[in-house]
């Protein structure tokens, strides 16, 4: 039977899930247990949520939509594992949902016009997080999990990967969606490595030199690192500097800021 076509927000990035195998397909790669905190972020009209409340402990889900948390509250309401927050997830502090230092899993079918910022958001808070599941842009999960040398491979890989273990699970088309976008989405599954320190460098002067780095791709590291640091410091490193920006590993960029942090600190 055709169902009801639903009224979505374009301003929210609103595409709600409405194929029952890919829904299943996505918590069965969640795999959620009874004894897991799970964060759920835009649940929408509960796609996800109503198997997640079959299976998961505590389920928190943060909505933006004010009309829709209503919704959410009065459709779930016999549940008492699950919190409403009406929130922007840009904007959460998911650090006070972690009680008793415990790791959070966090989910969600993203919004598309948020997700790199959210990205970002959530690994600032990684450390109250074992491990997320999202629905991306495809493009954007490819670049994500993009291996150097490759036309995707640029600054979301390297801070990425920096910060995680990044895989893709799997595509999912246009179709499973009410009302279809216009692009195919993928999952990711994103493992913060919670070793940063290890590597004497920061996040943010890592992707001052990535940025950098990749502000003109078809050209040479040398030329596009000249201004920022000498040459000698550079040719210190062993690293071939004719090569272009997305040819170089992620322990090559972390070499290049660590030797640029310390001669500019
Ligand atoms: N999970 C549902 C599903 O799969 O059918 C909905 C997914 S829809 C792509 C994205 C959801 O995120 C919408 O419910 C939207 O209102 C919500 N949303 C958008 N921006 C948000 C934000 N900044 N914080 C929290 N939720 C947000």
């Amino acid at each position: 039977m055709a169902r009801k076509p639903i009224k979505a927000r374009k301003r929210f990035g609103q595409n709600f899930l409405q194929d029952d195998m890919v829904i299943a397909d996505i918590i069965s790669a969640i795999d959620p247990k009874e004894d897991q905190h799970i964060i759920e972020i835009g649940p929408g009209h509960g796609a996800l949520t109503a198997l997640l409340l079959r299976k998961a402990g505590q389920l928190d889900v943060i909505e933006i939509d004010r009309d829709l948390v209503p919704k959410l509250k009065s459709k779930f309401k016999q549940f008492q594992q699950l919190v409403v927050h009406e929130a922007d997830a840009l904007a959460f502090d998911f650090t006070s949902l972690a009680k008793n230092s415990e790791k959070l899993r966090v989910i969600g079918n993203l919004p598309y016009n948020i997700t790199t910022p959210l990205l970002f958001h959530l690994l600032s808070q990684s450390q109250c997080i074992d491990d997320m599941c999202f629905m991306l842009q495809r493009e954007v999960v490819e670049r994500i999990c993009a291996q150097p040398g490759s036309k995707t491979y640029g600054r979301l890989s390297i801070m990425i990967q920096y910060q995680c273990e990044a895989s893709q699970l799997f595509i999912v088309p246009p179709e499973a969606f009410e009302p279809q976008p216009k692009v195919e989405s993928a999952i990711v599954y994103l493992r913060p490595l919670q070793k940063q320190d290890a590597d004497g460098i920061t996040i943010s002067d890592l992707n001052t030199v990535v940025t950098k780095a990749f502000s003109q791709r078809r050209k040479t590291i040398s030329n596009t690192l000249k201004n920022m640091m000498s040459q000698t410091v550079l040719q210190s490193l062993n690293i071939d500097l004719q090569q272009r920006p997305e040819t170089l590993s992620i322990e090559q960029y972390i070499a290049i800021t660590r030797a640029w942090s310390a001669t500019n600190k």
